[in-house]
């Protein structure tokens, strides 16, 4: 059956008009598309079939959101290493000493596949219940060839357990593992050699993506892991420029990377070369605020028209968050961002740093009708309710998904 809403306040999420429009009508077709947007009481009578209508009283439509990067699936906890880094250790510290991502990394080998799910289930349902349609997930705390594989398999899995559009991405290149440190060329043969070939093969994963920094990867190793990415058909994203500044971000422009990540460190070569490719600039912002890094050049970026997505960065260590409204917040507090450009950030920049802008992220004819129904009738009140859930329903495909 369609559905018809009316009396929305609309959001549409065009990056060129990112406003609310009152009283307008959205028809959803049977098989889950957009089919018309349009003024309240216009939608043309040869168009209707069978349908359900809902009156949504001035309510904010919006697309769902869309979530797109997060670490969703690991083993234990950072919560000591969080509390020694409020004392004043630095994430650079605990890293060198051991700490940080190999934490996680020996904690998520040593726990079975069922637990890694068990663990995760919470956390993608508090996405679903805050209206997110689409969430990517990456691996990457694994670290071998097999429990990189073993981890995108869970995230595999969740297809099963969830109304959510689960998008997975390999990061084998995380991190060198503490057993490859002495030999770090042998780490990079197994991912560029078996690991990304075998995950093309099985499709286990979308896109590759890297982690091209102090503590990570070089830029010339970066650049082996985005040229097997290629050979192998896959599209590439970096964690790039966070600590320091690297050229990651200008590397991603030329391999076309969909999305270039962090970006505390940004300069003006790597903007516009992002700009050229076409690249999103994704920012975390709860990993600026817990790292106490650097603000992203956020206004040279509006005004070189690089799309920004928003991101909870969700991870057991810089960004333990699965708040994306709270992020949407932060960005206008921490970034300058209006709730207009706040809101593209987790619905159209987003899907286009999944590469899904085609089919998901705005609503418009032809599109999925993933959809959410706000408690409020503007974009500002997401971010004056500071953090708070204000979703009170939300469909997939025009399927209810809450
Ligand atoms: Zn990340």
């Amino acid at each position: 059956m369609q559905i018809l809403f009316e009396n929305a306040s609309l959001f549409r999420a065009e990056p060129d008009r990112p406003v609310v429009e009152p009283r307008m009508s959205v028809l959803v077709s049977a098989k889950g598309r957009i089919e018309w947007v349009g003024d309240q009481g216009r939608v043309p009578r040869e168009l209707l079939a069978e349908h359900e209508q809902l009156d949504l009283d001035g309510k904010l439509l919006t697309p769902g959101l869309i979530e797109c990067h997060t670490h969703l699936v690991w083993g234990g906890s950072r919560e000591k290493e969080f509390v020694r880094r409020l004392g004043g250790a630095t994430y650079e510290e605990l890293l060198l000493a051991g700490g940080g991502i190999h934490q996680t990394v020996a904690d998520t080998r040593a726990a079975s596949s069922g637990a890694l799910f068990e663990a995760a289930i919470p956390r993608l349902e508090a996405f679903r219940q805050q209206g997110v349609t689409t969430l990517e997930v990456k691996s990457g705390y694994g670290l071998t060839f097999d429990d990189e594989l073993r981890m995108l398999e869970v995230i595999r899995d969740f297809d099963e357990k969830t109304t959510l559009d689960v998008i997975p991405t390999l990061l084998a290149a995380h991190a060198v593992p503490v057993e490859f440190k002495d030999d770090r060329t042998a780490y990079l043969d197994m991912v560029c050699g078996r690991l990304i070939p075998e995950v093309a093969k099985r499709r286990l994963a979308v896109a590759v993506d890297a982690f091209c920094d102090t503590g990570g990867f070089s830029l010339a190793e970066t650049r082996r892991v985005f040229e097997a990415a290629k050979a192998a058909g896959l599209p590439v994203r970096v964690h790039a420029e966070q600590l320091t500044r690297t050229g990651a971000a200008k590397l991603a422009a030329e391999f076309s990377a969909f999305s270039a990540d962090h970006l505390e460190h940004l300069d003006a070569e790597g903007i516009a070369a992002m700009r050229e490719a076409g690249t999103v600039a994704v920012l975390l912002p709860y990993a600026n605020l817990s790292l106490k890094s650097r603000i992203p050049p956020v206004k040279a970026l509006r005004d070189a028209k690089v799309p920004v997505a928003i991101s909870t960065d969700c991870n057991p260590g810089s960004s333990h968050t699965t708040n994306l409204h709270l992020m949407i917040a932060l960005a206008c507090h921490l970034y300058g961002m209006t709730p207009g450009e706040a809101l593209l950030g987790v619905t159209a920049h987003a899907a286009r740093a999944l590469g899904l802008e085609a089919r998901i992220g705005r609503i418009a004819p032809g599109l999925d009708a993933d959809l959410c129904v706000w408690d409020c009738n503007t974009l500002g009140a997401i971010p004056y309710n500071f953090g708070s859930n204000l979703i009170l329903h939300a469909w997939k495909r025009g399927r209810p998904a809450l």
